[in-house]
């Protein structure tokens, strides 16, 4: 598959190149950014043949088959929308939007034009989320009673950029960081929460936006979730925690990027450690997103993944804001 890069930006350099790069016949063939000389610069850093800052010559181009956009969130919307309307496939990064209604116009475009969309949810193709999703459908846990997400880390100084200082950018620790555990949680439990109360902060790094936030979620089944969210956090780890009626699952330093940490499972028996398979996430999430544009499955995280994911970190910023419960709104 030849892919366009849509944003000259460090998660392509970081992970998507390799990602694309490491699939039977794929390449990387261009990439457009809105400034000539980083797009110059970024190509020939990575070894892309082709570069510019013009996105309809790029769509114009019949030998691309797919799209990855990964500039600022405020951008994804538009850019999105035209690749469709060229027939590309669309790999998007979260957050979809800036707004739930955008989202969800971004994949009726999609259905519409016929061509595949997903969402760059990178840790549902992690292989111990995977894991901890099987112990619970396996019943392992019983029924669930609580899920706790500790995802509070440092932000990295050299993307203490936009993500900190521009609401218009889409910046904040909610739109950056809530909105992927929204995803895990959902793809963990195979439900949606039903509303949520929050509170966020800005304790040190965030100008203008939030860089912290802690929210409660009520679940249709009835379990309740609590996630921490922070952009501020050297020595917190990550994390996630499952606790059912049989079992307690604990995921330490699972919250990232990479294939690490650990997997406990806690119940009347014994202390389990529970192995897990330690692939590229981000080699996965393209595979499965490439074997769906065949027809084959559907990508590790949907369009609507994207849209719903969006829609609960919508209502924690909302929550925070307004000091109460929100009911979250998945667009009908
Ligand atoms: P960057 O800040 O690195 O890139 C975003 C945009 O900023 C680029 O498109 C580029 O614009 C511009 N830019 C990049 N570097 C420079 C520079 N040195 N000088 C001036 N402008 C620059 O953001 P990220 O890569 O961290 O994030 C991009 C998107 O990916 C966001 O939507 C984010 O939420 C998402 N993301 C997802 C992750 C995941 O694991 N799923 C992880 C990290 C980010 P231009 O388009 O003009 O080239």
């Amino acid at each position: 598959m030849r892919w366009a890069l849509v944003g000259a930006s460090t998660i392509a350099s970081q992970h998507m190149i390799r990602a694309i790069r490491a699939q039977a016949g794929s390449e990387v063939a261009r990439v457009v950014s809105g400034s000539r000389d980083r797009a110059e610069a970024y190509a020939r850093e990575h070894g892309i043949p082709a570069f510019g800052t013009d996105l309809n010559e790029a769509l114009a181009d019949p030998a691309i088959d797919a799209v990855y956009i990964s500039t600022t969130n405020e951008k994804h919307l538009k850019q999105a929308l035209a690749a469709i309307a060229a027939g590309k496939h669309v790999l998007c990064e979260k957050p979809l939007a800036m707004t739930v209604p955008d989202a969800a116009a971004m994949v009726r475009a999609a259905d519409e034009a016929g061509v595949t969309f997903a969402t760059n949810h990178h840790l549902r193709c992690s292989g111990s989320h995977r894991a901890v999703r099987a112990l619970i459908r396996e019943g392992r846990v019983g029924k669930v009673l609580s899920v706790r997400v500790f995802h509070a880390v440092h932000l990295p100084e050299n993307l203490q950029g936009w993500r900190i200082n521009s609401a218009a950018e889409g910046g904040g620790v909610i739109p950056d960081i809530t909105v992927h555990d929204a995803d895990v949680v959902r793809f963990l439990l195979d439900e949606d929460p039903v509303s949520v109360v929050a509170q966020a902060t800005s304790s040190g790094m965030g100008q203008g936006v939030e860089d912290s936030a802690m929210s409660v979620w009520a679940m249709p089944s009835g379990a309740m979730v609590m996630s921490h969210e922070s952009f501020t956090h050297p020595f917190a780890g990550s994390g996630l925690e499952v606790h059912g009626t049989q079992g307690s699952i604990f995921a330490r330093g699972v919250m990232t990027q990479k294939p690490v940490g650990e997997i406990e499972l806690v119940d009347t028996a014994d202390r389990h450690a529970i192995p897990f398979d330690a692939h590229d996430l981000y080699i996965t999430g393209v595979a499965e997103f490439e074997a769906a544009v065949r027809g084959e499955g559907s990508p590790a995280a949907t369009g609507i993944d994207g849209v719903k994911s969006l829609a609960v970190a919508a209502a924690v910023r909302e929550a925070a804001e307004a000091g109460t419960r929100v009911t979250i709104n998945y667009g009908g």
